[in-house]
């Protein structure tokens, strides 16, 4: 047994139940055995595949959305760029790959990556150096510096704690994390009955048993992302797995090598998400006075944006083996059956503005 999984335990017999959002907290970000702050998760040798770590297409194609966002921003002579939760530092190697196509994009910018991890940080570092912009590093999303922005966020609020609630025949409670009869972990529900305005207004009434799930840090984040970006203008590109319409079921999941697992088993050596509910995260940075672009499925986002074409310009003159590769790379990113229908795009914009290859506003 894990040292993360016995003190769990221990507190557990001390303490009495933790909510699932608390569970998640410890599990991803425990100082010494949280999962960001040990394991090495992404890329093909991690517990999953991330977009960017699939193909440079992914992140390149990033690039080419934030470059349009910047001529409908009316190419500030100055925008800070930035990245939450930027992994191995993939992604914003991509996207300067493309940026670098716009010199006066270059010159305006200055590189942001919020990012907790030390271990992470040198990573990034190692990443990005030799490229365009030399990144700084900074520990919140608060500490970014006043002036336009352009924000990517990939996989990063699918990591943030959720909570949720679950119908008994006596009305909603907490779902927790306590201690069985053998003294394993085990979901239960909370002895408190919550008040009805903990549960969004249209699933009050679901059926006994029904789990529904809020996420009050990443609606949050969106919110003052929101509040930034209408403050100092600028633009946001938030991609994850998730769902477009608030609707119940438990979305919480442990991935480990590669395989589903039971979120219980692995305590801080699992990675551990939920899905992204993106209306709450589009009402937030509304709330938080900016303009949303309707989300889009990352499959039609991708091939609206050039994925056919910079698959056929990277795969030329290259040899059989490396074309079917990146067939295979472009099946991943975008077949609905795949990563295509279930991670969504969606933009923030401080002013009315709108840049493909988004289509309508919210
Ligand atoms: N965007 C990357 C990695 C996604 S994994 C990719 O697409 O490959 C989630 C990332 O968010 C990790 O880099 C993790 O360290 C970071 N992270 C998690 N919680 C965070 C927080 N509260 N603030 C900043 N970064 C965080």
């Amino acid at each position: 047994m894990t040292d993360l999984k016995d003190r769990l335990k221990t507190r557990l017999a001390a303490e009495g139940p933790i909510s699932v959002a608390e569970y998640m907290r410890v599990c991803l970000s425990d100082p010494e055995a949280g999962y960001y702050t040990t394991q090495n998760p992404f890329g093909r040798d991690g517990d999953f595949i991330t977009a960017p770590e699939v193909s440079q297409m992914f992140g390149e194609l990033i690039g080419a959305v934030c470059l349009a966002a910047f001529d409908a921003m009316g190419s500030p002579a100055d925008v800070q760029l930035a990245e939450i939760g930027p992994g191995r530092g993939t992604l914003m190697a991509d996207v300067l790959r493309m940026a670098s196509l716009r010199p006066d994009f270059l010159e305006a910018a200055c590189l942001n990556l919020v990012e907790t991890s030390p271990r992470l940080r040198k990573i990034q570092q190692e990443t990005l150096c030799g490229g365009p912009l030399q990144p700084t590093f900074r520990s919140a999303f608060q500490e970014l510096p006043d002036g336009p922005l352009l924000l990517v966020a990939n996989e990063f609020f699918d990591a943030l704690p959720i909570h949720q609630f679950i119908k008994t025949a006596d009305g909603w409670r907490e779902r927790q994390i306590g201690l069985s009869d053998t003294g394993d972990l085990m979901f239960g529900a909370g002895t408190a009955r919550l008040p009805d305005d903990a549960v969004p207004h249209d699933l009050i009434a679901a059926p006994e048993g029904a789990i529904v799930e809020t996420q009050p840090t990443a609606n949050a984040i969106a919110e003052e992302i929101g509040t930034r970006l209408a403050d100092h203008g600028g633009a946001a590109l938030i991609i994850d797995y998730g769902y477009l319409k608030t609707t119940a079921g438990d979305t919480l999941q442990a991935v480990y090598r590669h395989a589903f697992d039971d979120v219980l088993v692995h305590p801080g050596e699992a990675d551990l998400t939920a899905h992204v509910n993106f209306e709450a995260l589009t009402a937030s940075a509304i709330k938080g006075g900016a303009f949303a672009l309707s989300p889009m499925k990352q499959g039609n986002f991708l091939v609206s944006a050039g994925l056919l074409e910079r698959a056929g310009t990277l795969g030329a003159g290259k040899s059989q083996a490396e074309q079917e590769r990146i067939r295979d790379d472009v099946e991943r990113l975008a077949a609905p059956d795949q990563m295509g229908d279930l991670f969504k795009v969606l933009a923030i914009t401080g002013q009315e503005i709108s840049f493909p290859p988004f289509d309508s506003a919210v």
